[in-house]
């Protein structure tokens, strides 16, 4: 569903991605890991196009990405974002701010949309505070509905940027959760995460990136357990 195939991209002199091959198929969940500064969220906004890239391809669903315009509005629409910081818009509703993005990009009626976002937010489990505004929720519920409104745009893929570094733990495993359930009904996902739990309730495959590149591949059992690079068992070391 994505493919990734010989990606370079430099910041200046800084070669951020090296070479890229990856390919993730429908259905598949990859956790990606790595050191600070290994490329992670680069390699993310690279797939969504927030990212230009040098040389290489990358294709959704067989289509290759376009530069700009139209096309790109589309296939962006295609891949769900989820980041760090929830990026909610301030002075809309949570209603709102769900329904924004099917009724403008994809044309969506306003009820239809509506109806389809309190069944997402019933299934985060945020569907009573549809009329609240951002600030008024916990960040494990301001983060259910960033995923909520991603998902209101029937993203093929979703991504992940560390969505729970910016949580305090007791919220961590409540948006876990939910991406759990996702990844069970069969969403295909990029996960930027260290949740080695989640790693192995989810992930199909957990893929290891240091200085750019893709250093180790593996299912999430093989990679904590018997870790091939040493780099990889020196990140392992360190955060486990
Ligand atoms: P972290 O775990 O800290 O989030 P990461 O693996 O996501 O790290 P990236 O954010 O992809 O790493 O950054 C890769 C490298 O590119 C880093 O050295 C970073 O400083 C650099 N970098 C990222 N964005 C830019 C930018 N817009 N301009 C210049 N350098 C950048
Ligand atoms: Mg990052």
């Amino acid at each position: 569903l994505v493919v990734l195939k010989d990606v370079q991209k430099h910041f200046g002199d800084l070669h951020v991605l090296k070479d890229i091959n990856l390919e993730i198929g429908k259905g598949e969940v990859v956790v990606v890991i790595g050191p600070s500064g290994s490329g992670k969220s680069t390699l993310c906004r690279a797939i969504n196009r927030l990212e230009t890239i040098e040389s290489g391809t990358i294709t959704i669903d067989g289509k290759t990405l376009p530069e700009e315009g139209k096309a790109l509005a589309q296939l962006r629409a295609d891949v769900g974002m989820v980041f760090q910081s929830f990026n909610l818009f301030a002075h809309k509703t949570i209603l709102d701010n769900v329904t924004l993005g099917p009724i403008k990009v994809r044309k969506v009626k306003k009820a239809d949309a509506e109806k389809r976002a309190m069944e997402l937010l019933e299934r985060v489990g945020v569907a009573h505070q549809a009329q609240k505004f951002p600030a008024q929720l916990s960040g494990g519920q301001q983060q259910r509905v960033a995923i909520a409104r991603s998902l209101a745009m029937d993203p093929k893929v979703m991504l992940f940027d560390e969505p729970t570094s910016a949580l305090d733990p007791e919220m961590i495993n409540e948006v876990l959760d939910v991406m759990v359930n996702l990844a069970k009904e069969g969403m295909t996902m990029i996960v930027v995460t260290h949740e080695m739990g989640f790693a192995r309730k989810a992930a199909n495959r957990v893929v290891f990136m240091a200085d750019g590149q893709i250093v180790e591949e593996n299912t999430p059992e093989e990679f904590f357990t018997n870790p091939q690079s040493d780099r990889a068992k020196d990140f392992l070391g360190k955060i486990l």
